[in-house]
């Protein structure tokens, strides 16, 4: 009976049966595998997206499916009420791989950032010794870290904030890319902060890269004033921008660091804080948890996606095909297209809207091509494809955006 149904019939079901919470490109897909997704007409379309980047290892990769699929069939959930045989095994692989003390297991990034602003603010009780319910932590205008009341309280986009208030108090929100904003506030109230949470490239807000230098001078401002510089690298960490994560760009290694989206290649809601002992042990059993974190089948999910971004260097590959893609798409000469901007292969493209024809339109047109991409507010379109594209595919990629934009 489903193979009568037509893509205007799923999406006539969403309509009517779903919350109305996205409004998502019209393209219902039934398949991935690798770069590719497929829709139910069995159309073939190029992955632009990659999931927001939680498909660094392309659709349904074999070596991550395995793992799902064998732990499936043996043990998927015991909560931490007990010790489970992966668990232990994760964490030590996980903690290794980026180089801190412990790692908490968590599901969603939104809770992966909220685990690292519970962990500030104890660690700013504990250890610097703020009084207690004083704790400030700076954040950046621009910022998307997630979803939650406490998290959209961050947010300077209404759309994420309206009437979801009243909010959580104790943030103080900078200009992003002002250092001098944060010397500022570091200043003036320094010894009631406990943190400072950015994002080394702002995703959501259309792909912002700030100047180079930015990360760094955050971080030792931070240090300098006895506060932690915690990094939301759950879009840009796991390779996306051509270093393992963003913050490599300055050799900085946070205090706090969370991430998300790959580091199950897409299989699986899975994310994490990693953090040293003396911030990660303030936290004592019963403290802080959840049901499902740090869950067998996850555990053994994120050590196979980790290891492909490792074996297969797909770190290195994004660095290069990210060169490409930039050189490539700045050539493109059209009135709708003004500039691309990006690091590895998070990149965005800045349109210039006229004729009523906006970035949503282009991405209409871009899927008509066989290119799947979404855009950021009406004027950005993010393209993001899976680390695993190669120079022939990226190059047939580039030749369709370009073909796209060129006859507007
Ligand atoms: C996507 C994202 C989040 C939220 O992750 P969810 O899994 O959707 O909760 C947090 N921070 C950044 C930087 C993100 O891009």
């Amino acid at each position: 009976m489903d193979k009568k149904l037509t893509s205007a019939d799923y999406m006539a079901m969403e309509e009517r049966y779903g919350a109305h919470n996205y409004h998502s490109l019209p393209v219902v897909l039934e398949r991935g595998e690798g770069i590719y997704l497929y829709g139910v007409d069995g159309k073939r379309y190029f992955d632009f997206l990659s999931a927001y980047s939680a498909v660094n290892q392309g659709h349904c990769h074999p070596k991550i499916v395995k793992a799902l699929t064998e732990q499936a069939q043996k043990l998927c959930l015991t909560s931490r009420a007990f010790y489970n045989d992966c668990l232990g095994p994760y964490e030590k692989f996980a903690t290794e791989f980026f180089g801190y003390d412990k790692l908490l297991p968590m599901n969603s990034g939104a809770e992966a950032v909220e685990t690292a602003l519970k962990l500030a603010r104890r660690w700013g009780y504990k250890v610097k010794g703020i009084p207690e319910n004083e704790a400030l932590i700076i954040v950046m205008e621009g910022n998307f870290h997630g979803r939650t009341i406490t998290i959209v309280t961050l947010s300077n986009d209404p759309e994420s904030y309206s009437q979801y208030g009243p909010f959580t108090p104790g943030f103080v929100r900078v200009p992003y890319d002002d250092t001098e904003a944060v010397r500022k506030v570091l200043e003036e109230k320094g010894d009631k902060v406990a943190a400072l949470l950015m994002e080394p490239i702002q995703g959501e807000a259309g792909v912002y890269v700030p100047h180079d230098g930015f990360i760094k001078e955050c971080y030792d401002l931070c240090h300098k004033h006895n506060c932690l510089f915690i990094a939301d690298e759950v879009q840009t960490g796991i390779g996306r921008t051509g270093r393992l994560m963003a913050c490599d760009y300055e050799g900085v290694h946070p205090d706090i660091v969370t991430i998300g989206k790959a580091l199950s290649g897409g299989v699986l809601p899975i994310s994490a804080v990693l953090a040293n002992d003396e911030i990660m042990l303030t936290i004592k059993p019963g403290e802080h948890g959840s049901t499902f974190g740090g869950y067998p089948l996850a555990a053994k999910v994120a050590v196979a996606a980790l290891s492909v971004i490792r074996d297969e260097h797909l770190t290195e590959n994004a660095y290069k095909m990210g060169l490409i893609f930039r050189e490539e798409i700045s050539k493109i000469k059209s009135p709708f297209f003004k500039f691309v901007r990006g690091k590895g292969l998070l990149n965005a493209v800045v349109t210039e809207p006229q004729n009523g024809i906006e970035a949503w339109d282009i991405c209409l047109k871009l899927r008509d091509a066989g290119l799947l991409a979404k855009p950021t507010h009406r004027h950005i379109i993010r393209f993001a494809p899976p680390l695993t594209i190669n120079e022939k595919e990226l190059r047939e990629a580039i030749g369709i955006i370009k073909n796209v934009f060129e006859s507007l």
